[in-house]
């Protein structure tokens, strides 16, 4: 099918449907300019390996290589904006009560295009916490992007209750999602009538088994991704395009 043949079926089912899931991932912030992790040789996994940063083991092998990594992520994050796709998204949600956004992201992004209450299943960088005693850190300093190199080393800062060391707010690959967070997004992949993942490779779990899911339950499942997913083939219409162009298109015919 035409790609607008297929926009133009999603905006249907969009209009029809009671409740929307919106699952995104990585690729959802990569026209802001925020590297994704798998694709391409401009993704981060390609320049560093996830076990030598990404974990708490790593954590606490080398605290500053890995603090200097999530300052400049942090950095990073500070230094773009939303795009379209955010926006229409945010829109999007103004005209369909009952829509949910659910992210794999750590960046703030659906926030700043004035997406509330995102849940986060993978928490955000910009919510430290203290490794010993759990309470959050003050608003962590953020060095300007130009004053950095991504393989920064740079020591956490010390919490302030109790001296211990501040860690990122996000969940590592060796940790488990957040209960109340999952467990909001499981309630919503079970009651959905139509589920929409953009941007995601399908490979991170539990994440990606929201999709299927919601299918299980009679969801109609849509895909938003420029390159073909394991999910590809399972979802009822696939959209190959970036998350920018098939939002905004979406939007306009949701409100044509
Ligand atoms: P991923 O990096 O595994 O896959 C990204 C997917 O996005 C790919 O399938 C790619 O084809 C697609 N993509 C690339 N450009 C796109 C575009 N313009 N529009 C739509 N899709 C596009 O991402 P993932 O599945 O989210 O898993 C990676 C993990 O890494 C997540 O858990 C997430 O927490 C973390 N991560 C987060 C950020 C962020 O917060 N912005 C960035 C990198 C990684
Ligand atoms: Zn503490």
């Amino acid at each position: 099918m035409h790609i607008n043949a297929s926009i133009h079926r999603l905006a249907r089912w969009f209009e029809a449907a009671r409740q929307v899931v919106v699952l995104t991932g990585a690729g959802m912030s990569a026209e802001s300019g925020i590297p994704t992790f798998r694709d391409g040789a401009d993704s981060l996994w390609s320049r560093f390996s996830p076990q030598d940063l990404a974990t708490a083991r790593a954590y606490r092998r080398d605290k500053a290589l890995v603090w200097g990594w999530y300052t400049w992520r942090m950095a990073v994050v500070r230094a773009v904006q939303p795009h379209a796709g955010h926006r229409a998204l945010s829109e999007l949600a103004g005209l369909k009560q009952g829509l949910s956004i659910v992210t794999q992201n750590v960046d703030d992004l659906h926030e700043r295009a004035g997406s509330n209450d995102v849940i986060h299943l993978h928490g955000s960088l910009f919510a430290s916490r203290c490794l010993a005693c759990g309470k959050p850190s003050a608003d962590t300093d953020v060095p300007p992007l130009a004053a950095q190199q991504p393989a920064l080393r740079l020591m956490p800062p010390r919490c302030a209750h109790c001296g211990g060391d501040i860690r990122p707010g996000v969940v590592w690959f060796d940790e488990s999602l957040p209960e109340a967070a999952w467990h909001e997004a499981c309630e919503l992949a079970t009651q959905c009538d139509l589920l929409i993942t953009i941007g995601s490779s399908g490979l991170v779990l539990p994440a990606a088994n929201l999709p299927a899911m919601a299918g299980q339950h009679g969801a109609k499942v849509v895909e938003i991704n420029p390159a073909r997913t394991p999910l590809t083939d399972q979802a009822d219409l696939s959209l190959q395009g970036t998350a920018g162009d098939v939002l905004g298109q979406l939007l306009a015919m949701v409100k044509a």
